[in-house]
C-alpha cells in the first residue's frame, strides 16, 4: 500500500478523490487539509483514519483530537506547509483552490514526491519553475484537469511527434449571450455540463478557466502558445486532442464525470472499473466551433501572457482574477467588470518572473492587494 495526504480533501475535486481511494487497496490516506468545512472534514477523519490533518483553523484542533488523539493536527497556513511537506507521504493530490496551492505544490516537489495536480492556478503562477524543477529531478507532474488529462493519455510519451494541442472547452453557461450584462450569480454558477468549486464555475462562465488552462498546458506538455489551439465542444465528451505531425489526431471521449481523470492520475497506466461509461449512439453527435476571442477576451489575455513570458502575466492573471470573482461573489462588482479588471490589471501589472517562489508568492499577495485597491477606485467607488 501507498501513503497519500490529499490537499483540500472537502472541495468537490477532494472529496471525488477520497471516493476513488475507498474503492481501491492500493492507497492508504494517511493525511488530509482542509480550510473551513470542518463538518465534511470531520466525517472524512472517521471513514479515512488520517494520521495527520491540516485545517484552516486552530479552533478545530480540539475537535479533531477528540476523534483521535493520537492524529498530528496541524493549523492555518504554516500548517498546510507543514502537510505537503511530510516525508510520510508516497503521493500528493494538491486540489487546493487559487493562489493556496503553490507553496504546496512547490514542498512536494522539492521532496521529489509524486505530485497528482489539479491546483491549475500553480502552474498559472510559476509554470517554469515547477517544469524546471520537475524535470531536473525526473518526475512527473499527472495532471488531473480532465483536458490535461485527456492530452497526458493521448501523448503517451511522444512528445517529439506533436504539431498541436487542442483544448475543447464547454464555452460555459453564457456562450451563446450576446452581451455579459445583468448577468446573476446564480445564472454563473450553473455550468451546462460540470459540477465543480465555485471559483472555477465562474472562471469558466467566464472562460478565464480555459485561459489559465492554456497556460497549464504550455508547462505541463513544453509546448509554447502557437501550438495551442482551444476549440469550442459544447457536450464536453471530447475532453482533449493531440493533433500529430502526421495530421493524425488522437483524442480521448468520455462521461464528463472528475473521477475518471482522477482514477486515472492514482492508477495509471492501470485503468479501474468504473460505472461511468458513455454510449455514442446515444450521443449521436458532437460539436466543435471556433471560440470567441472578441467576446471571451480572457482567452486573449491568456495568449498574450503566454506571448510576453517575461513578463510572468500569468501571476498577474491569476492574482486578478482571484480577487475579481471574490467580489463578484460577494455581489460587488458585476460579472462584466470581472473582465475589464482583467484586462486593466494585465496592462498596469507585470512581474519580472522571480525565482524564488517565496517572493512569487510575496509579489502576488501584493498584486492583490493592488488590484484589490483598482476595484474600489474604479469599480465600487470606494
Ligand atoms: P473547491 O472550492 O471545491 O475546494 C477547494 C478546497 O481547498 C477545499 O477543500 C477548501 O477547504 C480548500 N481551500 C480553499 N481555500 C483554502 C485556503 N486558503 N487554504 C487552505 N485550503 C483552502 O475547489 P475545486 O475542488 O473545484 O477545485 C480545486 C482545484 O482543482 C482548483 O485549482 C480548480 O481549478 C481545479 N479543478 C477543479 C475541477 C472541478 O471539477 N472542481 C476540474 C479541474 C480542475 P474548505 O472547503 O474546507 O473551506
Ligand atoms: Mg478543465
Amino acid at each position: 500500500m501507498e501513503n497519500i495526504v490529499v490537499l483540500g480533501s472537502t472541495g468537490s475535486i477532494g472529496k471525488n478523490t477520497l471516493d476513488i481511494i475507498s474503492r481501491t487497496n492500493r492507497y492508504r490516506l494517511v493525511g488530509l487539509s482542509y480550510n473551513n468545512n470542518t463538518k465534511e472534514a470531520i466525517k472524512q477523519i472517521k471513514r479515512f483514519s488520517p494520521k495527520f490533518v491540516a485545517c484552516g483553523k486552530t479552533d478545530d484542533i480540539d475537535k479533531i483530537k477528540s476523534i483521535n488523539p493520537d492524529i498530528t493536527v496541524f493549523a492555518g497556513k504554516s500548517g498546510l506547509n507543514e502537510i505537503s511537506d511530510l516525508n510520510e507521504a508516497d503521493i500528493f493530490v494538491n486540489a487546493l483552490v487559487g493562489t493556496s496551492g503553490l507553496i504546496p505544490t512547490y514542498n512536494i516537489l522539492k521532496n521529489k514526491k509524486r505530485l497528482a495536480l489539479a491546483n491549475k492556478e500553480s502552474l498559472v503562477i510559476a509554470g517554469k519553475i515547477f517544469k524546471e524543477m520537475a524535470d531536473s529531478s525526473n518526475i512527473e507532474i499527472i495532471p488531473i484537469d480532465s483536458e490535461h488529462s485527456a492530452i497526458y493519455q493521448c501523448i503517451n510519451k511522444q512528445n517529439k511527434d506533436i504539431h498541436s494541442i487542442i483544448i475543447t472547452a464547454s464555452g460555459g453557461p453564457f456562450l451563446e449571450r450576446d452581451s455579459f450584462e445583468n448577468i446573476k450569480i446564480e445564472d454563473a454558477l450553473s455550468h451546462p455540463t460540470w459540477s465543480m468549486g465555485k471559483k472555477i464555475t465562474i472562471d469558466s462562465a467566464t472562460m478565464m478557466n480555459k485561459g489559465f488552462e492554456i497556460i497549464e498546458a504550455r508547462w505541463l506538455f513544453d509546448v509554447k502558445y502557437d501550438k495551442i489551439k482551444v476549440v469550442v465542444h459544447k457536450e464536453s465528451i471530447l475532453h482533449s486532442a493531440v493533433e500529430f505531425n502526421d495530421g493524425s489526431i488522437i483524442a480521448q471521449l468520455a462521461a464528463h464525470d472528475m473521477r475518471i481523470p482522477i482514477a486515472y492520475a492514482l492508477m495509471k497506466p492501470k485503468r479501474m472499473d468504473l460505472e461511468f461509461k458513455i454510449d455514442l449512439t446515444e450521443i449521436g453527435s458532437l460539436h466543435f466551433q471556433k471560440p470567441n476571442f472578441n467576446k471571451f477576451i480572457t482567452l486573449k489575455l491568456a495568449y498574450d501572457a503566454l506571448k510576453k513570458e517575461d513578463k510572468n502575466l500569468g501571476l498577474v492573471l491569476n492574482a486578478a482574477d482571484e480577487v475579481a470573482v471574490e467580489h463578484f461573489l460577494n455581489k460587488k462588482i458585476k460579472f462584466s467588470d470581472i473582465f475589464k479588471i482583467l484586462q486593466k490589471s494585465c496592462e498596469i501589472f507585470e512581474d519580472d518572473l522571480k525565482q524564488d517562489i517565496f517572493a512569487i508568492e510575496k509579489e502576488t499577495i501584493y498584486i492583490k492587494n493592488e488590484v484589490e485597491r483598482l476595484i474600489k477606485k474604479d469599480f465600487i467607488g470606494g
